[in-house]
């Protein structure tokens, strides 16, 4: 049994984890978790409070990230490290316990960039792309989202692509891009002007001309992901670094639904982190000559955490088995999705209150947790997008049209 007000042991099962479910973990995905919780307590937590104070990205944690070897989890072959949906899952939680912006840089990455040249790239283009991506040599971005189209990017996207010869020229913009403004490979949805159809481009952020982009300034959460506005002006692009599998907004909704379930599991390790640090504050912080913790109305605010965190955890575990049996649809990653942000929201501001005024102040962490889960709750699609892809599913009647 773990001992709440002593500082978590790597070997331990987190207090968060109260069903233990990353004890359904295979041995050697048991010491890979370990492996990355002992990097995200040891090297990640001692310095990310500044690092978020001051809007900026640890770029001293990215050799060891590298040394993780966990590059390309969950896809298989070319340099990746492969593995089930689950594990994948469990990592996304286990690093958002410590930090969500470290969990969503590597999703982006991982998940959102790669994922794209895996699910709709040749095979030369995955031979050529994934593994230094694997090897977090390059780095990579996936811009869907423009300034004047969000939720409704599968309706119409204003960034245009024509076809010149052997090349594309891309116009347009792309907005909230996470890891743009410092990464090597964009991945670029836009419309193709000839048959109106997404089509999917790998951009070099660094050596092709008329893409640039602007780091997007005074967010309130996430600071520490750098999050980008992209512009592209006569922007050309090869005809070898279109996504030769990509022929529709279908190809990218793929994509999609392979990643939006990691933001569910995300959000409960941020709800993971929040309950853990509220838990030790009740333990310490002392009120009326007594700790916090042994008044009833805080019990039961921990209660209702705990509870959160563990139907959340439950949800996500039986989600992953569908996914790892090929049976994940977009309506229950979107159900997930939005359960499990929603609950999120709820529990890191039930531990922001617990902190009472400390829970306001980023050195207590809980803050962090608190403002970071703002933006879990609405990229890669917002709380009623996922509810009205759920809706269409349980009545066949879409709101979308
Ligand atoms: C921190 C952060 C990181 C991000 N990273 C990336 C990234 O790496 N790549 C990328 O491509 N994008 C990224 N995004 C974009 C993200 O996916 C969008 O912000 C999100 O999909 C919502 O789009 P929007 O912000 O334009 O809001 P809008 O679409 O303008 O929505 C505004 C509000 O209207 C509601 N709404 C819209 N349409 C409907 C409807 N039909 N019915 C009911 N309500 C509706 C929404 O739910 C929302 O509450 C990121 C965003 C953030 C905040």
């Amino acid at each position: 049994m773990n001992d709440i007000s002593q500082p978590p042991k790597t070997d331990a099962v987190p207090v968060s984890d109260f069903y233990e479910i990353t004890e359904t973990l295979a041995p050697d995905e048991l010491v890979m978790l370990k492996a990355i919780r002992k990097f995200m307590e040891t090297k990640v937590a001692p310095i990310i409070n500044k690092y978020w104070t001051d809007d900026a990205f640890p770029f001293e944690l990215l050799p060891g990230i590298r040394e993780l070897n966990v590059g390309g989890l969950g896809l298989e072959g070319y340099g990746c490290r492969g593995g089930s949906r689950q594990i994948f899952g469990i990592v996304m939680m286990e690093m958002a316990r410590t930090d969500p912006s470290i969990a969503t840089f590597f999703g982006v990455h991982d998940g959102l960039a790669m994922g794209s040249i895996y699910l709709d790239g040749s095979e030369e283009q995955k031979q050529k792309w994934l593994p230094p991506m694997a090897r977090l040599e390059k780095v990579g971005c996936f811009g869907l989202t423009e300034p004047l189209v969000g939720s409704g990017t599968g309706g119409g996207l204003t960034t245009t692509a024509k076809r010149d010869g052997d090349t594309w020229i891309l116009d347009g913009q792309k907005k909230w891009i996470g890891n743009a403004p410092w990464c090597d490979v964009s991945i670029i949805w836009a419309r193709d002007v000839a048959d109106n159809q997404v089509k999917g481009f790998i951009v070099e952020n660094k050596t092709t001309p008329g893409f640039s982009v602007e780091k997007i300034e005074h967010k309130i959460a996430l600071k520490v992901v750098q999050n980008g506005l992209i512009t592209m002006k006569d922007c050309r692009v090869p005809e070898a670094n279109r996504l030769q599998a990509a022929n529709s907004f279908r190809d990218t909704a793929r994509v999609l639904r392979m990643t939006r379930s990691m933001v569910g599991w995300m959000s409960t390790g941020c709800q993971m982190g929040a309950y853990e640090h509220a838990l030790a504050y009740a333990v310490e912080r002392k009120q009326f000559g007594k700790p916090i913790g042994s008044f009833q109305m805080v019990q039961d605010l921990l209660a209702r955490m705990l509870a959160n965190v563990t139907a959340c955890q439950s949800m996500m575990l039986r989600l992953s088995q569908l996914d790892d049996e090929g049976k994940l649809e977009d309506k229950h990653a979107s159900l997930a999705k939005a359960f499990c942000t929603a609950k999120m929201r709820e529990t890191v501001s039930w531990a922001r209150e617990l902190f009472g005024g400390n829970g306001i102040v980023v050195d207590y962490n809980v803050a962090r947790f608190f403002a970071d889960a703002e933006a879990l709750y609405s990229y890669e699609g917002t709380f009623q997008m996922q509810n009205l892809i759920v809706g269409k599913a349980v009545t066949g009647l879409s709101a979308f049209v």
